[in-house]
């Protein structure tokens, strides 16, 4: 390589950082777990560094590609969501950024799963009981019961790559499945499910007949059990089907009051105040949430009321905290190798040096004809 490329890391993402050195990179890596203030990364910028590595707690807006116009070469965002980047900021200054799809994927959906268990059988409340030293009696029904998940109707909002993979999970617990996606509608992969449910019918694995079929979003709501969402944030004005409060006083309103509604997608994708209502006045069940508004939760934020705790999970953005998922330096199975590898190819000019081809840049209709 005959150019030693300069990257400023907003953070450290493991031993993929030195992949990037052993090329013969010089990197400099954010020390602190907390994100920097912008106005440092905009000195890395005007530094001119060759690629940034980004995170979802980063605002990347005009300010930065503007900084970094003619000189910054690529943004590299470790995370598949990436409403933290101005997107047409950052095809006017031409600036590629990359994002990590489908390494997560199936680490976000079990955890959408998992939260939807834990938060219908009460598991916190009942380990509270437990560690609390208040588990007195076994009892039929005291001092609570919760709800089962098997068998159940979920509502799966987005039929993205994390959606799917949700469906599948739900499909080995035999629930019948409600889906909702203005923009993108998989009928095959519903097909392939249906096939699925019905041998596990005739086999005697599940009970009763179960079913997946597409519905408006208004039928999905007043059905559904559960409903667990999977859409990217998208505001007023960057797509016909905005996401930005989907969840607000009306749409909670039509779910069941036996509902419970699980949100691992972004935090403004629902409405916290109506959320907090909803709660006190029982148009819903419960629910379990991995993001929010404002991330970290503030600590006078209406859903740390007591008296919702026991039907309101609060978890700190942790849908794909695993292990492999998070640290991988293969780009194959993990957001840091995934994170490098876009970064790689752009600066070294994979793929013919031909943006439009390379797999994780997100923003190709910039280079598009
Ligand atoms: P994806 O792009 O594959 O799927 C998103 C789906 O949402 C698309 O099919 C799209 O058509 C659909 N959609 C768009 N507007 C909609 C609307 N108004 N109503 C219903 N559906 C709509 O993305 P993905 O890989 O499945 O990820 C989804 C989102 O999950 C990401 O954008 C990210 O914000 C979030 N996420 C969170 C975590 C976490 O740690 N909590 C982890 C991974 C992803």
């Amino acid at each position: 390589m005959s150019k030693k490329f300069r990257v400023f890391a907003t953070c450290d993402i493991g031993e993929s950082i030195n992949l990037l050195r052993q090329r013969g990179y010089e990197v400099e890596v954010y020390p602190k777990p907390e994100a920097p203030p912008k106005s440092l990364i905009i000195e890395k910028v005007k530094s001119r560094i060759d690629g940034l590595i980004t995170t979802l707690r980063d605002p990347i807006d005009a300010e930065v590609f503007e900084a970094g116009k003619g000189t910054l070469k690529v943004v590299a965002q470790i995370a598949v969501g990436f409403d933290n980047i101005n997107r047409a900021d950052a095809n006017r200054c031409k600036i590629p950024f990359t994002h990590t799809a489908d390494v997560l994927t199936e680490a976000t959906a079990e955890f959408a799963f998992f939260m939807m268990g834990a938060l219908a059988r009460k598991m916190w409340t009942a380990e509270h009981l437990t560690r609390e030293n208040k588990w007195g009696y076994w009892h039929p029904y005291l001092p609570f019961l919760g709800d089962e998940v098997t068998g159940k109707t979920i509502a799966v909002i987005g039929t993205g790559r994390i959606g799917l993979a949700l469906i599948k999970k739900c499909t080995g617990f035999d629930m019948n499945i409600l889906c909702y996606d203005p923009a993108y509608q998989n009928h095959e992969y519903v097909k392939a499910v249906q096939e699925m449910k019905d041998i596990r019918h005739a086999h005697g694995f599940s009970r009763d007949k179960t079913w997946i079929k597409y519905v408006p979003l208004e039928e999905a709501l007043a059905e559904a059990d559960f409903v667990s969402v999977h859409v990217p944030l998208l505001r007023e004005g960057e797509t016909t089907t905005p996401t930005y409060h989907l969840f607000n006083e009306k749409t909670l309103r039509t779910m069941k009051p036996t509902a419970y509604l699980v949100n691992t997608s972004r935090g403004p994708v629902v409405d916290e105040a109506a959320l907090a209502k909803a709660l006190r006045e029982n148009w819903i069940a419960g629910v379990a949430l991995d993001v929010y508004e404002k991330e970290p939760l503030p600590g006078d934020s209406p859903l740390r009321d007591p008296a919702i705790e026991d039907r309101c999970r609060l978890l700190p953005h942790f849908a794909s905290a695993a292990r492999i998922t998070r640290l991988s330096t293969d780009p194959n199975r993990g957001m840091a190798g995934r994170t490098v590898q876009g970064l790689i190819d752009v600066l070294e000019g994979n793929y013919g040096g031909d943006i439009t081809k390379m797999p994780y840049v997100v923003n190709k209709e910039a280079w598009g004809k």
